[in-house]
C-alpha cells in the first residue's frame, strides 16, 4: 500500500528549520515509497491561526521544493470532530469535568506536596447527574477529557525502537475546551484516520502524545498509523533553539540568500549516519531516505556549518542549474567564479571586477614590472591558454617568478588579492579591459 504521509504546521507563526526538518523527513518518504504528502494546517486554534502564516507556510514549503499532494485546514473539518467526540461520549470515553484553572491547580499542590503524581484524579466521573445539573445551574460549562485506558500502550517507533508508555501515570487528556474549541489531540487523530495517514513522522516532544493518541485511534476504530519521532534540534553549543527560531525562519534563510538545497541537504542530513554534504536535488536524498539513520541524540544545528554547505554547493552547481538565475555572464563566467561564491549574490561583484568598474591595485614597486606587463598582452582573441602564454613571455622579460610575478598582476587586475584563477577570469575581463586596468594610473 503506498504510504500517506503528513506535515502539520500550526499557521500561529513561520516554519523554521526545526519543523522544515520535519517536512522534509516526511517528504523524502512519501517520495522514496511512492507515497503521498498531505499538508494539515492544525488551526482549530482561530485566535492565534492566521492566514497569511498559512500562505507563508505554503510559500517556504515551495521555496524547499516542496510540494503537497493535497492540502486541508483543521478549521474546515469542525462537524468531524464533533462527530468523533459524540461517539466518544457514546461510549463513556469522553466526560465532562467542572473544575476551574484553580480548583486544578490547588488540587495539583495538594498532591505535589503529599509526594503523589500530579495526575487527574478523575473526581468528575463521580459526579452523579443531580451534582452535575446543580454545576450547571451554577453556570459552569464543561469541559471534556477524554478516559484513558491506564494501560501499556505499545508500539515499534521506525526511529527510537520498541516503545511502552504507561497511561496509568497520565492525566485524561482535555481534548474539547469549556467553550467547546478543540484541542489539537483529537482532530489531528480524527484527520489522521479520514487521510487514511499511514505514517506519522514528527518530533520526539509529541511521544507522550503519541500514546493518547493510539488509545483515541483504537476507541474510534480507526487504523493506527506507523510512527517515527526524530529528536530535536540544538544549537552548536547543545542548548534548545526556541530563542533563536525567529532567525532560523525558512524564509530569513532564503532572505540571507541561502540556497533552499543547502537548507534541505543540511536538514535532511543532521542527526544522520550519513555525513552532511551538499546535494544539489533532491534524488540522492530520497534515494538515501531511510529513517533507520536518524540517530535518537538530539541533532546539532551549526548555523556556520550552514553557511559552508552553502558555499560546497554552490561551488559544485553546474550552469544549467542557475542560468535562470544569472542576469550577466555565460558559462565560462559561472564556471570561473563558481568556486568563490559564498552565497549566489555573490556573482555581482565579480561580474564588476570581469566588466565593471574597478581600481587597479599597483604598488609604486611594481609600476615598471607591471608597465612591461602590459606591453607583451597578445593580441585577441583570448582563450583560457593566453594567461599561461602571457606571463611566461612576462617571467621570460622581468625574471619574476611566484608570488611576485602573479600577485602584482591580480592586483592590478581585479583590485584584488584573491579570487578565482586567472587563467579562467582573463579572457573575461578581455585585451582592452585588461590593457586599460594594467596601464591606469590609480
Ligand atoms: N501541529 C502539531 C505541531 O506542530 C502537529 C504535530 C503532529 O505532527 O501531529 O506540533
Amino acid at each position: 500500500m503506498a504510504p500517506v504521509l503528513r506535515f502539520a504546521p500550526s499557521p500561529t507563526g513561520r516554519i523554521h528549520i526545526g519543523n522544515g526538518r520535519t517536512a522534509i523527513l516526511n517528504w523524502l518518504y512519501a517520495r522514496k515509497n511512492g507515497g503521498k504528502f498531505v499538508l494539515r494546517y492544525d488551526d482549530t486554534d482561530v485566535e492565534r491561526s492566521k492566514v497569511e502564516f498559512a500562505e507563508g507556510i505554503a510559500v517556504d514549503l515551495d521555496w524547499l521544493g516542496i510540494t503537497p499532494d493535497r492540502v486541508e485546514y483543521q478549521s474546515k473539518r469542525f462537524a468531524a470532530y464533533d462527530a468523533a467526540a459524540e461517539r466518544l461520549k457514546a461510549t463513556g470515553r469522553l466526560y465532562p469535568c467542572y473544575e476551574t484553572a484553580d480548583e486544578l491547580e490547588r488540587r495539583r499542590k495538594r498532591q505535589l506536596a503529599r509526594h503523589q503524581p500530579p495526575v487527574y484524579d478523575r473526581a468528575a466521573l463521580k459526579l452523579s447527574d443531580a451534582e452535575r445539573k446543580a454545576l450547571e445551574a451554577e453556570g459552569r460549562k464543561p469541559h471534556w477529557r477524554f478516559k484513558l485506558e491506564h494501560r501499556i500502550v505499545e508500539w515499534t517507533d521506525l526511529i527510537r525502537g520498541p516503545q511502552h508508555i504507561d497511561t496509568t501515570n497520565l492525566s485524561d487528556p482535555v481534548l474539547v475546551r469549556e467553550d467547546g474549541t478543540y484541542l489539537y489531540t483529537l482532530p489531528s487523530v480524527v484527520d489522521d484516520i479520514d487521510f487514511g495517514i499511514t505514517h506519522v513522522i514528527r518530533g520526539e516532544d509529541h511521544v507522550v502524545n503519541t500514546a493518547v493518541q493510539i488509545e483515541i485511534f483504537e476507541a474510534l476504530a480507526g487504523t493506527v498509523p506507523s510512527f517515527a519521532h526524530h529528536s530535536l534540534l540544538t544549537g552548536a553549543d547543545g542548548q534548545g533553539l526556541s530563542k533563536r527560531l525567529g532567525s532560523l525562519a525558512i524564509a530569513a534563510l532564503r532572505d540571507e540568500g541561502l540556497e533552499a538545497m543547502a537548507v534541505v541537504s543540511h536538514a535532511a542530513l543532521l542527526g544522520t549516519s550519513d555525513s552532511i554534504h551538499p546535494c544539489i536535488d533532491y534524488r540522492e536524498l530520497i534515494d538515501g531516505c531511510d529513517l533507520g539513520k536518524l540517530s535518537r541524540a538530539p541533532a546539532r544545528f551549526d548555523d556556520n556549518e550552514l553557511r559552508g554547505l552553502n558555499a560546497r554547493l554552490l561551488h559544485m552547481l553546474p550552469y544549467e542549474a542557475v542560468k535562470t538565475r544569472l542576469t550577466r555572464g555565460d558559462e565560462a563566467f559561472w564556471l570561473a567564479v563558481r568556486g568563490n561564491l559564498t552565497l549566489f549574490a555573490d556573482v555581482g561583484a565579480w561580474w564588476t571586477i570581469v566588466a565593471g568598474d574597478i581600481t587597479p591595485v599597483i604598488a609604486g614597486e611594481d609600476r615598471d614590472f607591471i608597465a612591461t606587463a602590459a606591453q607583451l598582452l597578445p593580441p585577441s582573441p583570448w582563450s583560457s591558454e593566453t594567461w599561461k602564454t602571457w606571463t611566461e613571455a612576462v617571467k621570460a622579460k622581468t625574471g619574476r617568478k611566484g608570488k611576485a610575478l602573479f600577485m602584482p598582476l591580480r592586483l592590478a587586475l581585479t583590485g584584488l588579492d584573491h579570487g578565482p584563477e586567472l587563467a579562467l577570469l582573463l579572457p573575461l575581463i578581455g585585451h582592452d579591459r585588461a590593457a586599460a586596468r594594467l596601464t591606469a594610473n590609480p
